[in-house]
């Protein structure tokens, strides 16, 4: 796995530069003391380690989840209440955590944003741009596939242990589904490539 700045460059910045304009003083203005965004994080609280406060002034951040001590089944239990029981866990497209199942569910369910993935898996291969026109080309090629193949050609629909399991057992699918690729959802303030790595069977390397 390289470094990675998805993060911090295509999420945090934006959001900070937005906040600033919203507020009134775009960078590189000062935002004076006192004026500040209350801004809700969904954080759960099975993952209360990944709520942290805003590293600026002008922000707050606020974990309402965490304030009604709702756990990750809790929020499924409510969103199932809506008719909402297959929203996915927050991602980008193109995310190198994707697990099998999600890239399957975006191949299956969308092949526009399919043909979007497999387009942005062959941009990378000589990575980042900025890198390579400065001299720092990369060692070897990069993919968003960990079987390290182009995302077209990768294997997944190789089933792993976990969704077998989770697929064998009728009663637990439901509940086990929620749980398949990679384990948490990925929000600017807490990115999941930050998490420590999965395996296929949702194990800590
Ligand atoms: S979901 Fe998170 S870790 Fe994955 S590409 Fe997006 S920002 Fe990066």
């Amino acid at each position: 796995m390289t470094r990675r700045q998805c993060s911090g460059e295509y999420k945090v910045k934006p959001i900070k530069k937005e906040i600033r304009k919203l507020l009134g003083y775009p960078y590189p203005t000062r935002v004076p003391k006192g004026v500040f965004v209350e801004q809700w994080i969904g954080i759960s609280t099975d993952e209360f380690h990944r709520a942290k406060d805003a590293d600026v002034k002008y922000m707050r951040n606020r974990h309402p989840l965490i304030d009604m001590d709702w756990t990750r089944s809790d929020c499924i239990r409510y969103l199932t209440s809506l008719g909402l029981a297959d929203t996915p866990k927050s991602s980008c497209l193109g995310c190198p955590f994707h697990g099998n199942a999600q890239w399957r569910q975006i191949r299956d369910s969308s092949p526009a944003e399919w043909a979007d993935v497999v387009e942005f898996d062959a941009a990378i291969r000589k990575g980042n741009a900025r890198a390579n026109a400065t001299g720092n080309t990369l060692l070897g090629q990069a993919f968003l596939h960990r079987s390290r193949v182009p995302l077209d050609q990768a294997p997944i629909d190789h089933v792993t242990r976990a969704e077998r399991a989770a697929l064998d057992s009728a009663a637990e699918a439901e509940a086990d589904a929620a749980e398949l690729g990679v384990v948490n959802g990925c929000s600017p303030w807490s990115c999941r490539g930050d998490e420590p790595e999965q395996d296929d069977f949702g194990l800590a390397s």
